[in-house]
């Protein structure tokens, strides 16, 4: 089944590992294959060819899955382990990851259309994730002395139980850490379910965390559509917690599951950024910032700058820089040496982009750089070019999340006014602002209303700075930060009367 596109030089293991096809999911510990015999194909972004077939899940699947996800909860002793304990396996599990890197980065690449480094970087960030969170859980408190007068009171933090994962396509395996590292470091189980399109590195860990000794159940893959698998985990009433990455739309609907079964749920959602470009800065430099940021993993960044808006004075001077730059950025198969963007993940995102620039340029864009269908010779797959609108605010390409490389530009002459035109929208997940004054810079982020606001970057990721969204992108508490772990425990008081 690995008909990748010769020369494309894969590595032996990542051919064993594709030729194994149809793939299974994990649950309990063992292979599993769907109980109804349906499957379904993944695609190389690249070549547009499929690399590998897996089985689907159905509904009684999923279940058997959160059933074994409940069982190593009670039974394994994992949730009892000592924090120190726990971390040895998950210690171990970090240490198959990293020394697998440039497999699972391959696989990654192959099948999300990533450019290997990229791939490989997004790999280490998952181990390091996980022993950052493994260790946080032995160095933290779980149990608070209460001062309250006649008794003798305090809390003390439990695991939840089985908990449900849902992730999108842009970045597999990355957030798959983002994720668990803190509900099994807390001593929760879980039940994964990637997405369709690019499943294959969750796939992947579910077998390195069997080989690495995690009790059977702790981590459990489930492998299937949205509609099915997707929905019969989030609607499940055996999971204790839900986290769902993904679109709006689809978050709603995993938001009104769990609600019917009063599961907290942490919903991290799509988004329209804006990065606020003052007059004062190094105009080529951010230039080249900004384009970098929109082209990298051709524009599917949740968190994106994908509104630019930029004072009057130098605008013209601006997107001159940026123009010139986006022109200029190699489109190319993801596993080629020299590639600088490679495709989107599959025919209907790149339908999407286009469509977007259609519609777009409809309702009165000015197009600076037109962007469109990108074509690689010797790789027929789903390239797009960077694409560069400007105009008003109320174009549907300036309102809508694409999730593609389009940037829009548009221009404000006050800080007062830079700031309402970056509010002015239903998401509210990351924004930048650009500018040496350092007083303005702190005040522009403050008064966006977002997640996250840096200043002078943009996609500024650190473990430790909580990562969430607000309004249209997301509730529920967000990652990567010392709340995301305790979010992962049950706070419960217990009073003795003296
Ligand atoms: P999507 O919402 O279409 O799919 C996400 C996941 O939900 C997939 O696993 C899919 O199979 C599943 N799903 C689909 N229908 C379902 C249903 N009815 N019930 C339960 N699950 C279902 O999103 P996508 O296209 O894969 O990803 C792109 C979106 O994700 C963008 O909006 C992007 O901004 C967002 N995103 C957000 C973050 C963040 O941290 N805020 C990170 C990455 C991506």
């Amino acid at each position: 089944m690995a008909s990748t596109q010769s020369g494309s030089g894969l590595l032996p293991e990542v051919e064993a590992f594709l030729a194994g096809t149809p793939l299974t999911s994990l649950v309990g510990g063992r292979d599993v294959a769907g109980s109804t015999g349906q499957t379904m194909q993944t695609l190389d972004p690249g070549s547009g060819r499929p690399i590998a077939e897996f089985h689907l899940l159905s509904a009684d699947d999923v279940d058997r899955a959160v059933q074994a996800a409940a069982h190593a909860f009670k039974a394994s002793g994992w949730a009892r382990m000592a924090p120190n304990e726990r971390g040895v396996h998950l210690h171990r599990l970090a240490d198959a990851v990293e020394r697998q890197k440039k497999i699972i980065g391959q696989i990654e690449a192959l099948d999300a259309g990533k450019l290997v480094a990229h791939a490989e970087g997004e790999v280490q960030n998952f181990v390091d994730t996980l022993r950052y969170f493994t260790d946080m859980a032995q160095h933290v408190q779980r149990r608070n002395v209460l001062a309250v007068a006649g008794h003798e009171a305090w809390t003390v933090r439990h695991p939840w139980g089985p908990c449900g994962f849902i992730f999108p396509w842009n970045f597999p395996f990355l957030l798959v850490g983002w994720g668990i590292s803190p509900a099994l470091a807390a001593g929760n189980t879980v039940v994964v379910k990637p997405a369709e399109d690019t499943p294959l590195s969750a796939i992947y860990l579910g077998r390195l965390a069997r080989e690495a000794g995690i009790p059977d159940g702790v981590i459990n893959i489930v492998v299937g559509t949205g509609q099915v698998a997707g929905a019969a985990l989030s609607g499940h009433p055996g999971i204790k917690r839900m986290s769902f990455t993904g679109s709006p739309e689809v978050g709603r609907l995993v938001g009104e599951a769990c609600g019917r079964n009063l599961v907290p749920a942490k919903l991290e959602l799509g988004g329209k950024g804006a990065a606020v470009v003052f007059e004062d800065v190094d105009v080529p430099q951010i230039a080249q910032k900004l384009v970098h940021a929109i082209t990298f993993h051709c524009g599917q960044v949740c968190c994106d700058a994908t509104r630019w808006l930029v004072h009057e004075s130098i605008a013209r001077q601006f997107i001159d820089e940026c123009a010139g730059r986006m022109e200029a950025v190699k489109v190319g198969y993801q596993l080629a040496g020299g590639t600088a963007m490679g495709p989107v993940v599959n025919a209907r995102q790149r339908e999407r982009v286009l469509s977007y620039l259609r519609k777009g340029q409809e309702e009165g864009a000015e197009m600076v750089v037109p962007g469109g269908p990108a074509s690689v010779p010797g790789h027929d797959g789903f390239y797009v070019k960077p694409a560069l609108l400007s105009g008003s605010l109320d174009n549907i390409a300036a309102r809508d999340e694409i999730f593609g490389p389009v940037a829009y530009i548009a221009t404000f002459a006050t800080e007062d006014e830079a700031v309402a035109m970056a509010n002015d929208t239903e998401y509210g997940l990351a924004n930048s602002v650009w500018t040496t004054d350092i007083g303005r810079a702190g005040r522009v982020a403050e008064s966006m209303v977002a997640g996250n606001s840096w200043i002078n970057a943009h996609n500024v990721f650190l473990r430790g700075v909580p990562y969430g969204g607000v309004n249209k992108s997301g509730m529920g508490g967000g990652v990567n930060s010392i709340e995301t772990l305790f979010d992962y425990w049950r706070s419960q008081s217990v009073v003795r009367q003296l």
